[in-house]
């Protein structure tokens, strides 16, 4: 029995697993389930699963989870330390799948305790990579990708030397908005920008694949990931999405892994890694598919690709005051404070007025995401005036 716990349970990812692991209730026991404001959902999946723990990160959200759950032995906790004490409760494996740096102390507290941790949480590594992955080595804590295209290329990493890899290339489906001009972008409700044609997702990752922010952010969660350089990793713009990623080696050869898009593929990958385990997903019909296309990203109407790609390249604390900026003007524009082209302006605007020393520290990681939100949330107050 794999004794696990879920960060994120009540969310998209979270849910995934719980489908997965409920389908296999022999296999793996639950010790913690963390939500942030869904008390009700939190509640119904802790009993279902008969988890050990429940805990609400919003604390004052406390006395009705303690509600939900009396007298069913699950014991409720509530506010953001009890999250991270959640994440360091001995496990085998960690699902880590809060959205955004909101989930990076927790992860943080999930790799420092050691096991394994899934990780879907990209935000966490995007704004500290370099503490994050120094923890995991420290620790000795196997880092299993949950996002499909690193989970793509994870698994398509064969054993031969660093040095053998010629290029990872990460397919993107182009979001919902793949064929529209600048102008046409201009209107964009949050409706049409959370409906992905190919994935069904939280709101915040949805928003993100449309202005293709995401595969900027996976660009740098890659780099962090696997053993290359900023400049080995490539975008391939694939609307089917059905190859997940590839990896091309000095000799030629180009390893790719396919499947549904269906976020239970991947995470039954790592629940399971470094066996395999059935899932229900529809299997891949490549006759019925017919073809697969590909074409190059634009950077001039997806500008926060751009925006992303320059960050790594100029690492430090830039990919961090990225993600920060762009959660918030995320936020704004699903609260219809902004418009969807607004989102890179104030990403960029942000990256422009603010340029501080790369952090070494989780702290100075915090501070630098602190500062960089304040200054995106002026650039959102001036857009809305
Ligand atoms: P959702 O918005 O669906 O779920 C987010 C989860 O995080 C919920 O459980 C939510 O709780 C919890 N949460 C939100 N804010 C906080 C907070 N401040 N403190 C503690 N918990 C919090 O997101 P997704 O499942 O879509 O995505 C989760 C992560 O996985 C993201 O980083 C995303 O980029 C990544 N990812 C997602 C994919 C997908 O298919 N959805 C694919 C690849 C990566 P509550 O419900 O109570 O608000
Ligand atoms: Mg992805």
């Amino acid at each position: 029995m794999k004794r696990i716990t879920i960060l994120g349970a009540t969310g998209s990812v979270g849910s995934s697993t719980l489908d997965l692991i409920e389908r296999a209730p022999d296999q793996f026991s639950v010790e913690a389930l963390t939500a942030h404001r869904d008390v009700a959902k939190l509640a119904a999946a802790a009993i279902r699963v008969g988890a050990a723990v429940a805990v609400i990160g919003d604390e004052s959200c406390l006395p009705a989870l303690r509600e939900a759950l009396s007298g069913t032995g699950i014991t409720a906790t509530g506010g953001a330390q009890a999250v991270i004490d959640a994440a360091a409760l001995p496990v085998d494996w960690t699902m880590a799948a809060i959205v955004g740096t909101a989930g990076l102390r927790p992860v943080m507290a999930a790799l420092e305790r050691g096991g394994a941790v899934a990780l879907a949480n990209k935000e966490a590594l995007v704004s500290a990579g370099e503490v994050m992955m120094a923890a995991a080595g420290r620790a000795g804590t196997t880092l299993v990708p949950v996002d499909s295209e690193h989970n793509a290329i994870f698994q398509c990493l064969d054993d031969c030397p660093p040095e053998r890899i010629r290029r990872i290339i990460l397919t993107a489906s182009g979001g919902p908005f793949r064929e529209r001009s600048l102008a046409e972008m201009r209107g964009i409700t949050p409706a049409q920008a959370v409906a992905h044609p190919n994935w069904s997702m939280g709101a915040k990752i949805s928003v993100d694949s449309a202005t293709m922010m995401n595969k900027g952010l996976e660009l740098i969660e890659a780099f962090h990931l696997f053993p290359v350089a900023a400049d080995q990793l490539d975008v391939l713009v694939h609307r089917q999405s059905v190859i997940h990623s590839m990896v091309e080696y000095v000799d030629g050869s180009t390893l790719a892994q396919l499947g549904s898009p269906d976020m239970r593929i991947p995470i039954a990958h790592a629940l399971a890694w470094p066996d395999r385990m059935a899932t229900p997903c529809e299997r891949l019909d490549l006759a019925r598919i017919g073809r697969l296309d590909f074409e190059a990203p634009d950077m001039v109407r997806f500008p926060a690709l751009a925006l992303a790609r320059a960050a790594l390249s100029a690492g430090g604390g830039r990919p961090a005051i990225l993600n920060a900026a762009n959660e918030v003007a995320v936020e704004a524009f699903l609260t219809q404070r902004i418009g969807f082209l607004e989102i890179a302006a104030i990403v960029g605007d942000v990256l422009d007025r603010y340029d501080p020393p790369g952090p070494q520290t989780l702290d100075a990681v915090l501070a630098v995401d602190a500062e960089a939100r304040a200054l995106a949330r002026q650039r959102v107050k001036d857009c809305a005036a």
